[in-house]
């Protein structure tokens, strides 16, 4: 009976975002930025080859004097922050996940807002017809483990996704998302491609964590897993929602969920399709 007391002191601990602002949601660094000074580029200097040299995964691109980071495929080691913190440094904020794959690289790179604005459309029509109870149909293809735990979060008190209509479930015949974590390896191809077979039109589809988007740290070995992109393409599926992070928190999870349901945005704000969200 230990917990009766424990949860007397402690009250409520449930999220009200995105209803209401939440700290934890808007402090936490859940990604890096490239410090971009004003009326200039990032300076590539020396500091910043170091950084880009010691990236264990090559997040980090020096073109022409112009640096960027690609979210996709950073694991949130530090190295970069500590070698370069004058052009590197962790983000607070958890509104991380984009829908578009170029979406994740920041600094020099420009996101072409033409193509955001189509896939945005594209995701809402195919949307429009999901009621207020949404079903999440998960699946490890090679995951480490790590983005698992950040899922279970979510159905904890803290972040209580069923309170805004969101469910896991174990039959993907009853599922309106599919969310992916780990690296795609290749024996995973065959049963995500089931999966999709087995769930009804229309279907959402959201890699979640680095490892997911671009295969990560582990990526590429002899599993031949560099993201799920290539995995779904074979079956003529794409990725709507990309979540970076290793792992992704259970904020930014919950953040690409709501990004593709159309009641966020990008920066984390209710939209009007966010009712009582
Ligand atoms: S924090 Fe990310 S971008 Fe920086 S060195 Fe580590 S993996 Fe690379």
């Amino acid at each position: 009976m230990a917990w009766a007391p424990h949860g007397l002191a402690n009250g409520t601990v449930t999220t009200k975002w995105p209803r209401r602002p939440d700290a934890y949601f808007d402090d936490f660094p859940a990604s890096v930025e490239v410090v971009v000074p004003e009326d200039a580029a990032p300076a590539a200097d020396a500091a910043v080859l170091a950084a880009a040299n010691a990236c264990p995964t090559r997040a980090i691109a020096v073109e022409a004097g112009e640096v960027s980071l690609d979210r996709g495929r950073c694991i949130l080691c530090g190295r970069c922050t500590r070698l370069a913190p004058e052009t590197f440094r962790f983000e607070p904020g958890s509104a991380t996940a984009s829908l578009g794959r170029e979406g994740l690289i920041v600094g020099a790179h420009e996101e072409n807002d033409e193509a955001l604005q189509r896939l945005r459309a594209d995701l809402k029509a195919r949307v429009r017809h999901l009621g207020r109870s949404v079903h999440i149909r998960h699946v490890d293809a090679g995951s480490d483990g790590s983005d698992e735990w950040e899922l279970q979060a979510l159905s904890s008190p803290v972040y209580d996704i069923h309170r805004l209509g969101i469910f896991f479930t174990a039959s993907p015949r009853h599922a309106d998302i599919l969310m992916v974590t780990g690296i795609g390896t290749d024996g995973m191809a065959g049963p995500l491609r089931r999966t999709l077979d087995g769930m009804p039109e229309p279907i959402v589809v959201m890699a979640v964590g680095t490892d997911a988007v671009s295969g990560g740290l582990v990526g590429g070995g002899y599993t031949d897993g560099i993201g799920i992109a290539p995995r779904l393409a074979s079956g003529g599926r794409g990725v709507d929602v990309w979540v970076p992070g290793s792992p992704a928190s259970p904020f930014s999870v919950l953040h690409g969920i709501l990004l593709a349901l159309g009641r966020v945005d990008e920066s984390g704000l209710r939209t009007r399709r966010g009712g009582r969200a």
